[in-house]
């Protein structure tokens, strides 16, 4: 029989009357009744996901790591509003073979239809097959199998809100087995990762007549930013010289906000234009989009892409290359 350890952080799969209490891992497990995989369980948080730390996620990627390092498959239960940004963090931390999935629940489990029960139970099917190895981290709702890379939340409600926007899921769980149809190109990281909490990150997302204030508050408050930009990877004209005076300093990445598709390199090239950007030192963000964005540039500045010389700005953009598939830049 495979082994899974599943590792419970709290969320709506959790979240019994909605009120602040949360139930307890083994509470959870019990909805499934007898999984045919062998689980052990770690209840490590009981936290509404919004309140997931940094120290939080640390934290379970060690224990994570461990738990695969033994030879065991990995589920990790938590709530969706950030759960994509723990399946991808993992992916960066948690550089394996055996399967890491994370789930959750859209429905609560006194609500009728609760979704948790079936959820976990696929997960546990993904995580406990040997086909689903060597896929990287993996986010299973809705009988649906996707990259932690591509995975995002797209709806406030519906049961079916993961999905990977600009591609599609890897596969499906049929009947109770996982069913792959694709396979990603490569890993997330060249090489696993460490995060360090206290390395700051900010994300800024552009709006229509942005006059820059936020940008000025960045200044020295932070070790690198990114920026959700318009379209394809454009700001305002008056925004580039700031944007520019801030990537001679810290690393600065030009993502997108639209929720899907890669930032371009060289369709615009006037003033503000993504040619402009990346010309004047923003390292473009791809496809990755920019709360993930914002993790890997955390987790390659704790890694070391950041010394007393400056930061390592080539080291910055071949690892957002890698994350990808578009090669070494
Ligand atoms: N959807 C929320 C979460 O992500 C629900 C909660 O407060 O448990 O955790």
């Amino acid at each position: 029989m495979s082994r899974v350890t599943v590792f419970t952080l709290g969320g709506t799969i959790s979240a019994r009357g909605g009120d602040a209490s949360r139930m307890t891992g083994a509470e959870v497990l019990a909805g499934l009744g007898a999984p045919d995989v062998e689980v052990e369980l770690r209840d490590v948080r009981r936290l509404p996901s919004s309140s997931l730390s940094f120290e939080d996620l640390v934290a379970l990627a060690h224990e994570v790591r461990e738990a695969v390092a033994g030879g065991s498959g990995v589920v990790v239960v938590q709530g969706t509003d950030t759960l994509e940004e723990t399946a991808f963090l993992l992916d960066l931390l948690c550089v394996t073979s055996e399967p890491i999935v994370v789930t959750g629940a859209m429905r609560r489990p006194d609500l009728p239809g609760a979704d948790g029960p079936a959820n976990l139970a696929a997960a546990l099917a993904v995580a406990a097959d040997p086909g689903c190895r060597d896929l990287g981290v993996l986010v299973v709702l809705a009988d649906e199998i996707h990259a932690a890379r591509l995975a995002r939340k797209t709806h406030t409600t519906s049961v079916a809100t993961f999905g990977s926007p600009g591609a599609g899921p890897l596969g499906m769980v049929v009947e109770g087995e996982p069913r792959i149809l694709l396979r990603p190109t490569g890993t997330s990281a060249i090489h696993p990762l460490r995060l360090d909490p206290a390395v700051r990150v900010a994300l800024i997302t552009l709006t229509v007549g942005d006059r820059g204030e936020l940008l000025e508050a960045v200044d020295s408050r932070f070790d690198g930013l990114v920026v959700a930009a318009f379209g394809a990877g454009h700001v305002p004209t008056w925004l580039v010289e700031p944007l520019a005076e801030l990537a001679d300093r810290i690393p600065v990445v030009l993502a997108s906000r639209t929720g899907a598709g890669a930032t371009l390199s060289r369709t615009y090239r006037g003033p503000g234009s993504e040619y402009d950007l990346l010309h004047r030192g923003l390292v473009p963000a791809g496809p990755l989009d920019p709360a993930k964005a914002r993790l890997l540039l955390h987790a390659l500045l704790s890694s070391g892409a950041k010394g007393p010389a400056g930061y390592d700005r080539p080291g910055i953009t071949a690892a957002f290359a890698h994350v990808n598939g578009t090669g070494l830049a």
